[in-house]
């Protein structure tokens, strides 16, 4: 939907300049063709982040497909749940930290203690690092504005391509409300409808601890995430801001 909304505003824009070369108004050709050529670059930049051409998003549901939702059902493990203090103390032993903020991140407005804990375990000496997913939430820029809104340093924060081959050097990453932007299927399943999308490869760190609050939930494109049942994975269920709150007061 926001990309068919951008899609909206680029020809709002389009229609402007056209008006403007009607009548003869310098003024109108220029805002109407800004308007278009910056909502058609959104729509494009969204596009890719997804790895879906323009026509399938206007077309296809993503996610509302259940067909293709269920065609990912496969045997998996058990998950298991970690507490808020075992993960500070993991936190406190690492050396190289990077969080992997989600739509739950926004959900429960977890920026804020997200930015006092990337804090204190700087100063604890910890090397921390947001990796940031180009649709990570539910419009272009979001964390990177939630994170800029909680005063997180800009030079801690990373795009996914500047940070993706980093991962299998990192102690522990912090997943905190990402689902679909850290889904190993969308490299591993051809048959996936997030399949060819570009992911975070979190689960390449050594430990990685996700936050949600239920195993019941899936992400936007509703597919099933194997990553909660790798072996180096650990879930913390619940809201994000308290869990984030909860490993504050062992730290
Ligand atoms: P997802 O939507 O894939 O997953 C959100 C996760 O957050 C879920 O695991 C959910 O689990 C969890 N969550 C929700 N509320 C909370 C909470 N209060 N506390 C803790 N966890 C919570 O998020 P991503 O950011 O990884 O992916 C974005 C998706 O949105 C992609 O599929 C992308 O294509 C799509 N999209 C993005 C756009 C953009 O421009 N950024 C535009 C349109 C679509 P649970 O409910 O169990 O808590």
């Amino acid at each position: 939907m926001p990309v068919v909304v951008s899609m909206l505003n680029s020809y709002s824009g389009w229609a402007a300049a056209m008006a403007g070369f009607t009548l003869n108004n310098d003024l109108l050709i220029i805002a109407g063709a800004l308007v278009g050529s910056s909502g058609a670059y959104l729509s494009y930049i969204m596009c890719k982040g997804m790895n879906r051409s323009f026509i399938s998003v206007i077309l296809g549901g993503f996610g509302s497909d259940t067909s293709g939702a269920s065609s990912q059902s496969y045997e998996h493990g058990a998950h298991v749940e970690t507490t808020a203090q075992h993960v500070a103390e993991l936190l406190m032993d690492a050396k190289k930290v990077v969080i992997t903020p989600g739509f739950g991140m926004a959900v429960a407005q977890a920026q804020f203690p997200v930015a006092d804990l990337t804090r204190k375990l700087s100063d604890h000496g910890v090397d921390v690092k947001f990796g940031i997913h180009p649709v990570a939430g539910r419009m272009p820029g979001h964390m990177n504005v939630l994170l800029a809104e909680a005063k997180v340093p800009y030079d801690k924060v990373f795009e996914l391509d500047e940070i993706n081959d980093d991962f299998a050097d990192v102690d522990i990453v912090l997943v905190i409300g990402a689902n679909d932007t850290v889904n190993p299927s969308a490299e591993t399943d051809p048959g996936s409808p997030i399949a060819g999308m570009p992911v975070l490869r979190v689960w390449e760190a050594k430990k990685v601890i996700v936050f949600k609050r239920s195993m019941g939930n899936a992400g936007y494109s509703g597919v099933e995430n194997p990553l909660f049942y790798n072996e180096n994975t650990r879930m913390l269920l619940g809201d994000a801001k308290k869990s984030v709150d909860d490993i504050l007061t062992y730290i």
